[in-house]
């Protein structure tokens, strides 16, 4: 399908990045696999190049692009099978929350180290206790002083070690009414004492992004890191997750049809009973069956984006978009590894670990779940 939302410019700079992914990342993936970590190298080499916060001001040290190029990052990443390279989430997902509601001060002190991938953020919400039912945090943060003495746990947060920034949500009201209007968000810069980064977390796929643990304890954290008002919290998470959402179907999208193409070329490939795969009826009925809706995924999403960018309120459509291209991602993998046969059970396969890679897609950003339950409310159910 020929796309629209993209200009000469887009194309050109799209070239650049998969030139880029190919020779900076691709060679290296096995080995950060290894190491359940990425090196902090490539964040400084894709902040020179200008693949970092594509949307940021050149005044506040962003490269003065749009939204769409870092959608050409997410993709190119996602076509790479780069899953553990955790650049939209940092430049398109956290880094959004220090620019839309951070001062003038928080913004000339991190902005321009974020665009030059000197400083790397995170965002922790969830705990141990609680991760779908954001409310119930238990994680606090109370006044003393110039300070607020945060005191608590987060797990599975991504960039984790890496981070030198993150944006913790925590309770600064524990005994608010209703509970959500207690919550605020607090930029923690790594090193702070009492902030300690936990164990990295062992995963079924998405190897080399490092998800950690983060301990607070009696953690003073100066007011001034404090993001938007006391409370506001709760309401800046909701107002952001729309974009989240949609990164999460872009890269569903642009994983299943790179997953696709690859198990066409295989199944034209191996043969079996004197024939290539792909002249059983069953295997073409399978392939245009996923082709189909790979096709639908593009046509849906790449709509989104341009309400999304227009600044439309696409809350509902984002939310379908999350639950439906994960899933369809997730049968995608499925089926594409199940013409691989035996090879699709071997790791050193890249279809074997696409399908690990896109086995989390449905749990985090919002459970599938807790999707539905967004939409039904916007369906009036
Ligand atoms: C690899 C990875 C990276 C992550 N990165 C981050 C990160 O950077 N920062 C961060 O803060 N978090 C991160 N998370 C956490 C992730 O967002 C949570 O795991 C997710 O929100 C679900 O929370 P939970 O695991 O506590 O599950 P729970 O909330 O305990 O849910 C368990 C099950 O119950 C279902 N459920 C819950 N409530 C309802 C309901 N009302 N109706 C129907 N079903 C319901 C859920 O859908 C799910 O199937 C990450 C997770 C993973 C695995």
């Amino acid at each position: 399908m020929e796309r629209t939302l993209f200009t000469e410019e887009h194309d050109l700079f799209r070239k650049n990045v998969r030139a880029w992914v190919d020779r900076e990342i691709v060679p290296f993936r096995d080995t950060w696999e290894e190491a359940n970590i990425v090196p902090r190298e490539l964040w400084r080499n894709a902040g020179a190049q200008g693949y970092l916060c594509c949307w940021m001001e050149e005044a506040w040290g962003g490269p003065g692009a749009d939204f769409l190029y870092s959608v050409i990052v997410c993709e190119e990443l996602a076509r790479a099978r780069a899953s553990g390279v955790a650049f939209g989430l940092h430049s398109d997902i956290v880094v959004p929350y220090l620019h839309s509601f951070g001062t003038d001060e928080q913004k000339r002190r991190w902005l321009p180290g974020c665009a030059r991938g000197e400083l790397i953020t995170a965002v922790a919400m969830t705990e141990p206790s609680t991760g779908s039912d954001l409310a119930a945090i238990r994680t606090t943060a109370i006044r003393d002083g110039d300070h607020y003495v945060l005191n608590g746990q987060k797990t599975f947060i991504s960039n984790g070690h890496l981070c030198d920034l993150v944006v913790v949500a925590a309770k600064t009201d524990p005994r608010a009414d209703p509970p959500h209007s207690g919550v605020s968000l607090l930029v923690v810069e790594a090193g702070t004492p009492g902030f300690n980064k936990g164990r990295l977390l062992k995963k079924m796929g998405m190897k080399s992004q490092d998800t950690a643990e983060m301990y607070f304890e009696d953690c003073r954290v100066p007011v001034k890191n404090l993001l938007g008002d006391e409370g506001g919290g709760f309401y800046y998470l909701m107002q952001k997750l729309q974009q989240e959402r949609l990164l999460v179907g872009i890269g569903c999208q642009t994983a299943a049809e790179s997953v696709l193409e690859m198990t066409v070329r295989y199944c034209q490939e191996r043969t079996a009973f004197g024939k290539p795969i792909s002249h059983f009826q069953n295997t073409q009925f399978r392939l245009v069956e996923m082709a189909t809706e790979v096709e639908i995924g593009r046509h849906f999403l790449d709509r989104l984006l341009i309400d999304h960018v227009a600044g439309k309120n696409v809350l509902k459509e984002t939310c379908m978009s999350k639950w439906w291209h994960s899933d369809m991602l997730q049968r995608v993998a499925d089926q594409c590894l199940q013409f691989y046969g035996g090879y699709g059970y071997m790791l050193e396969y890249e279809i074997c670990k696409a399908f690990l890679d896109a086995r989390v897609q449905s749990i985090f950003a919002g459970t599938n779940e807790i999707m539905k339950i967004v939409v039904a409310r916007q369906m009036g159910l």
